[in-house]
C-alpha cells in the first residue's frame, strides 16, 4: 500500500504554499486549437506545475478536516490517493526528460517573459518551479501559440508528450471511485458519532472538493484529447465550440426517459416538451451539459410518476424550456411532479439528502463522473450545481408545494469567467 514518506510531506506543504492558477474556457479554447507538439509539452509542462498544486492542497485540507474526519478510513485512502498522484506528477519530469527538453522547457519560461526559477524551490527536476507571487513559469497564453508555431521539435518530445499522458490518464483513473469513497468517509465519520461536527461544515467541504476535482478533471481531460488529436470539428478537446443546446436537450430526455421507464416498469412514462430554437449554439463543455440535464430531468421525471402513481393513464407534461440572452442561457425545466415543502427546500442541496430509497455507495456508479440511477444518491442536484458554477453558471430550484417545481440552470455565455478556486 501506498505510504507518504516525511519527505513527501514536506514537499506537499510546499507545494501548498503556492496560489491554484485558474484556466476560464475561452483560454482552454484559445489555447487547444491546432496545437503542435511544441504547444502540446508547453501545456504538460504547465500541468506538471499545477496539478501538483491542486493536489497539495487537496490533501492538506483532507488532513485538516475538523475532528476526527480526517482519520476515517475512507478519508485516508482518498488522501493518499491525491499524494500518490502528486508524487507522479512531480516526479515525471524529472525522469523523463532529456537535457535537451529540459533547456527547451526552460526556454519556454523566458519566453513567456515569466519569473525564472526561485533559489528555493524544492521541485530541481522542474525547470519551471513554482514561483512566489503566484504567476509562474508556464502560462496558457495565446501569444506563445503563434511565436513557436513553425519550430522543428526535437523527436523525443513527441514520446515525451506520449508518456506524460499516459501518466495523466492514469492519475484520472486512480481518482474515479473518489466521490463514493469520500461519501463512505462521511458515513463512516457519522456512524462513529464522535463529535458535534455540524452538517453545514461537511456540506462546505464537499462542495469546495468536489468543485476542485472538477478543475482537476477538466484539466487532465482537456490535455488527453488534445494529446489524442482532432476528434471532430467544433471540438477543441473536450470543449464543442458550437454546442447545440436543442441536439443536446433532446438526447437527455430519451436517456433520463429510458431510465425513468424501466426503473418503474412504464408502458409509457411522463412526456417532457422541448422549446428551444434549434439553431442554438454556444461554447461548452458537452459532457458537463448531459450530466445537468440528465440529472434534472430524472428529478422531475420521479417526482411526477411519483405523484400520479405507476397507473396513470397520462402524466402532465414536464417542460423544458431554453431562453437565449445576451449573458447567459436560461433553461427551465417544469414539472407537476407535487413540489417540495418549503421547509425542505434547502435540504436538497445537501450532499446524501435522498427521498429515495437509498443506493448503496458502489464505486462503479462512480465511473462516468458521478453518473447515478435513477435516485437515491442524493448527489443530482449539488453536484449539476457545481458545474453549472464552475463555467459562471447557476442552478436554482423554485418549488410550489401540491403542484409542481421549476429549476433554473443558467449557463455562462461570454465564457471568460474566472475558474473557481477552493
Ligand atoms: P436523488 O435524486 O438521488 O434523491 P437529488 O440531489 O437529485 O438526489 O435530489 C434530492 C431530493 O430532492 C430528491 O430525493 C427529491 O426529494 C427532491 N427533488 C429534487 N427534484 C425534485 C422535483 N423536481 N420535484 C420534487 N422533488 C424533487
Ligand atoms: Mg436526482
Amino acid at each position: 500500500m501506498f505510504r507518504i514518506t516525511p519527505q513527501l510531506s514536506e514537499k506537499i506543504k510546499h507545494f501548498a504554499t503556492f496560489p491554484q492558477t485558474g484556466v476560464s474556457l475561452r483560454q482552454m479554447v484559445m489555447f487547444g486549437q491546432n496545437p503542435t507538439q511544441g504547444t502540446l509539452f508547453k501545456a504538460s509542462q504547465f500541468l506538471s506545475e499545477e496539478l501538483p498544486i491542486r493536489l497539495a492542497h487537496r490533501v492538506q485540507e483532507l488532513e485538516e478536516l475538523p475532528h476526527n474526519l480526517s482519520d476515517m478510513p475512507s478519508i485516508v485512502r482518498v488522501k493518499n490517493w491525491y499524494a500518490q498522484s502528486f508524487q507522479d506528477l512531480v516526479e515525471f519530469p524529472h525522469s523523463e526528460m532529456s537535457p535537451r527538453l529540459k533547456d527547451i522547457a526552460k526556454g519556454m519560461n523566458k519566453q513567456a517573459d515569466m519569473q525564472a526559477l526561485p533559489e528555493n524551490s524544492p521541485n530541481l527536476a522542474m525547470p519551471n518551479g513554482p514561483t512566489q507571487n503566484g504567476r509562474r513559469g508556464v502560462s496558457l497564453s495565446h501569444r506563445y501559440h503563434s511565436a513557436m508555431d513553425g519550430v522543428e521539435w526535437p523527436v523525443e518530445m513527441h514520446a515525451y508528450n506520449e508518456k506524460f499522458t499516459k501518466m495523466i490518464e492514469a492519475v484520472k483513473r486512480r481518482h474515479d471511485p473518489v466521490v463514493t469513497t469520500v461519501a463512505q468517509g462521511i458515513l463512516e465519520f457519522k456512524q462513529a458519532k464522535r463529535s458535534h461536527l455540524v452538517d453545514t461544515d461537511i456540506q462546505a467541504f464537499l462542495d469546495r472538493f468536489y468543485m476542485s476535482r472538477i478543475g482537476i478533471r477538466m484539466l487532465i481531460g482537456q490535455h488527453i484529447a488534445l494529446n489524442k488529436g482532432p476528434s471532430r470539428k467544433d471540438y477543441v478537446g473536450i470543449i464543442c465550440t458550437r454546442t447545440n443546446l436543442a441536439d443536446m436537450a433532446q438526447e437527455a430526455i430519451d436517456n433520463a426517459k429510458f431510465i425513468c421507464e424501466d426503473h418503474y416498469g412504464l408502458f409509457r412514462g411522463p412526456e417532457v416538451h422541448l422549446h428551444c430554437r434549434k439553431d442554438l449554439e454556444f461554447m461548452y463543455v458537452p459532457s458537463h451539459l448531459s450530466h445537468m440535464l440528465f440529472e434534472l430531468l430524472k428529478n422531475s421525471l420521479r417526482a411526477v410518476v411519483e405523484q400520479y402513481g405507476t397507473e396513470c393513464e397520462e402524466y402532465p407534461p414536464i417542460k423544458l424550456i431554453v431562453a437565449q440572452g445576451k449573458e447567459d442561457i436560461a433553461i427551465k425545466i417544469s414539472d407537476e411532479g407535487g413540489g417540495i415543502p418549503r421547509s425542505g427546500v434547502p435540504l436538497v442541496w445537501t450532499y446524501m439528502y435522498t427521498t429515495a430509497p437509498s443506493q448503496s455507495l458502489d464505486p462503479t456508479f462512480d465511473k462516468s463522473d458521478f453518473k447515478a440511477p435513477m435516485a437515491g444518491f442524493g448527489y443530482g442536484l449539488p453536484i449539476s450545481r457545481l458545474y453549472a458554477r464552475y463555467f459562471g453558471g447557476d442552478l436554482k430550484l423554485i418549488s410550489m408545494e401540491g403542484y409542481g417545481t421549476d429549476v433554473y440552470l443558467h449557463l455562462n455565455r461570454i465564457s471568460n469567467s474566472d475558474e473557481p478556486l477552493p
